[in-house]
């Protein structure tokens, strides 16, 4: 299909979309505690005041917390120590939310600031809570946005420039679509914008030199993995220049402007998305390569009879990698027995999982509803 078609039809098709906006764009200029780019912030908040009266849902995902508090220290370079960023960030982001109220404000809207940390994707019960207030949001016409909670995580666990952060949320949400407003025109090759990825591989992953944005902790590398992360679950993901004016009414005008990442399959249910991109690995499975044909060709649920091995200790309903025998991950999934009882069972016909285990066992100790595969 031509780009011009593809991107028409994902854009036409869209009901909710993420749009994630780096510091680099919100900032006027490169210097880390430069004043915020009031034109940039109006325009975004004209654009989503238009996709919401067109019945088209909007969450802004939106960096430059720590940009604004080194603005309101009045800072000109970025701190090292990362408790230092953490106080920035907690002046910034009160600050942040004023800016797009006022702007949003002019439309009708209202705004909902919502924090997360890793943790609260990976908890299925926080998971949940967090779609929930986010569907109650846009009930009440107010544009959720959301931003790492800076301040209290962890310097290992930090999400950074906010990139995988919004293909979680776009993953938490089902987003048809993923709007990154970056400070680089697109994903380059040879100098020159690639228009359309069908597949975020090797090759592509290659095409990245590795910069980093300069005020933010992001860079290509963690948007691929970001669109990797869409694509892979069947929604789209488009990388574009924040900074171009009037940028996201012209994409919605089918405008080939940045590069486009078209869904690599089918929509992935809601729950193997949250197994799949979310949840955290309690311990692994390794299976036999019968296991592993069955399970990635014919979609097969993972019988105890294909488990070489058991590594972690886990309960029941909690979420492992399986691994196949060349120790390649196949996927995540949602284990039915604990780790001490599939030690019992591992490499065990079905039919002598009630001898050992008892009355009414399941047969599969990883059922296909709850196995996401790594490549969909
Ligand atoms: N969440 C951060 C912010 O809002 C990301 C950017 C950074 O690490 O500088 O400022």
């Amino acid at each position: 299909m031509p780009s011009k078609t593809l991107r028409q039809k994902v854009l036409s098709q869209a009901k909710l979309i993420v749009i994630k906006i780096g510091s680099d764009v919100l900032a006027k200029t490169d210097s880390p505690g430069a004043r915020h780019n009031r034109r940039v912030i109006r325009e975004l908040a004209q654009s989503i005041a238009k996709l919401h009266q067109r019945g088209v849902k909007v969450v802004l995902v939106s960096s430059g917390a720590i940009g604004r508090g080194l603005a309101q220290l009045e800072r000109a370079s970025r701190p090292k120590k990362i408790e230092q960023l953490q106080a920035a960030a907690a002046i910034g982001q009160p600050h942040l939310m004023r800016l797009y109220e006022a702007a949003l404000a002019k439309h009708g809207l209202k705004v909902g600031q919502i924090l997360l940390t890793r943790s609260d994707f990976e908890n299925r019960t926080r998971y949940l809570n967090t779609r929930r207030t986010i569907d109650a949001l846009h009930k009440m016409r107010a544009v959720p946005i959301i931003n790492e909670n800076d301040s209290v995580a962890v310097e290992e666990i930090r999400f950074g420039e906010n990139d995988i952060l919004a293909a979680l949320v776009g993953n938490l949400l089902r987003a048809n679509l993923l709007i990154f407003l970056s400070s680089v025109d697109g994903l380059l090759k040879d100098g020159r914008v690639v228009e359309v990825v069908e597949k975020v591989d090797e090759e592509i992953y290659c095409l990245d030199q590795g910069r980093r944005s300069r005020s933010g902790a992001g860079g290509m590398s963690s948007k691929l993995q970001a669109a990797a992360l869409v694509t892979d679950a069947g929604d789209a993901a488009i990388i574009v220049n924040g900074k171009l004016p009037h940028i996201v009414d012209r994409l919605l005008q089918g405008e080939e402007l940045g590069t486009l990442f078209i869904p690599a399959g089918k929509r992935v249910n809601a729950h193997r998305r949250w197994i799949g991109a979310a949840a955290k690995t309690a311990g692994t499975l390794s299976v036999d390569s019968g296991a592993a044909q069955a399970i990635l060709e014919s979609r097969k649920s993972l019988l105890a009879i294909g488990i070489t091995s058991v590594r972690g200790n886990f309960r029941a309903s909690q979420v492992v990698e399986v691994l196949g025998p060349d120790g390649q991950t196949i996927g995540k999934g949602r284990v039915n027995y604990s780790s001490a009882q599939i030690r019992k069972i591992k490499g065990l016909k079905s039919s002598r999982l009630k001898e050992l285990l008892g009355e009414g066992v399941r047969e599969e100790v990883i059922h296909a509803d709850h196995l996401a595969l790594k490549h969909n």
